[in-house]
């Protein structure tokens, strides 16, 4: 069954304090949600731990990234049975900025996926086409190939631990969303590549992510191919996050 989500990214922001005070706050805001959502905070690695012991049952915990490896002399890394024995239960991999600021390849997120489904976690893999690839008419094509390649290695039984989130790189954190029109119809296209994957593609969770706000999150998340959303600066409000949570349509 297709999965409906709303995963907040924090990035490196924050505070203990503040980690602790947001958690609280979604946590009592979403109390009554009744959409069947199932929402998500990824905060930087360090408050992992505040977070899972103040989420409770309806909110679940994920990390931003974890390594490549699954243990060993990789000095600053965390892995991914690392993020599972502190209660996480989601993972970020291939997000655009660790693709352009820390070398993250098609190769590094397929071996990140397998070792995240095989610990357990659901893994959130993030593709999306940079502003000129977009406008040279490539961005299918790169979507195609970062879906497939970071794909690869999932076993038949393993596609309910992956979500894909489609973050067209000009719209993170840039206040420019894609329409709900042309999310959509890239959201209809990994679903495309994901049956030729030999995926269940129509259970498979496509998120929307980039500069999704309150006051878009509705009409994105109408798209019949849109599941839900990943959010990065609107996360940071828990008012605004909770208005995000509560725009989920209860029968996506
Ligand atoms: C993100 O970082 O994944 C993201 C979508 O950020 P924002 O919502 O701020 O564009």
């Amino acid at each position: 069954m297709r999965r409906k989500i709303v995963a907040g990214n924090w990035k490196m922001n924050g505070s203990r304090d503040l980690a602790k005070s947001l958690v609280g706050s979604v946590r009592s805001g979403i109390s009554d949600l009744d959409n069947g959502a199932e929402v998500v905070i990824i905060p930087p690695a360090l408050y992992v731990r505040d977070v899972v012991e103040l989420a409770g049952a309806s909110v679940s915990v994920g990390v931003q990234n974890v390594g490549q490896w699954l243990s060993g002399a990789y000095t600053g890394e965390i892995s991914a049975g690392m993020a599972r024995d502190m209660g996480c239960e989601f993972a970020l991999v291939g997000h655009s900025e660790r693709r352009q600021l820390f070398g993250e390849t098609d190769e590094s997120v397929a071996a990140k996926v397998e070792h995240l489904l095989s610990s357990g976690l659901t893994a959130v893999v993030c593709v999306g086409e940079t502003l000129a690839e977009r406008e040279s008419g490539k961005a299918e094509s790169v979507v195609a190939a970062q879906v497939r390649s970071g794909l690869a290695k999932v076993g038949h039984d393993r596609w309910q631990q992956v979500v894909v989130a489609y973050e067209p790189v000009w719209a993170i954190g840039t206040g420019k969303t894609a329409t709900a029109g042309d999310a959509q119809a890239m959201h209809g296209w990994i679903r495309n590549q994901l049956a030729e994957l030999g995926a269940p593609a129509e259970d498979v969770s496509l998120l929307y992510g980039g500069s999704v706000k309150a006051d878009n999150a509705a009409a994105l998340f109408a798209e019949p191919d849109i599941d839900g959303g990943l959010i990065g600066g609107a996360s940071l409000k828990a008012e605004d996050f909770v208005s995000i949570c509560r725009a989920v349509p209860a029968s996506i």
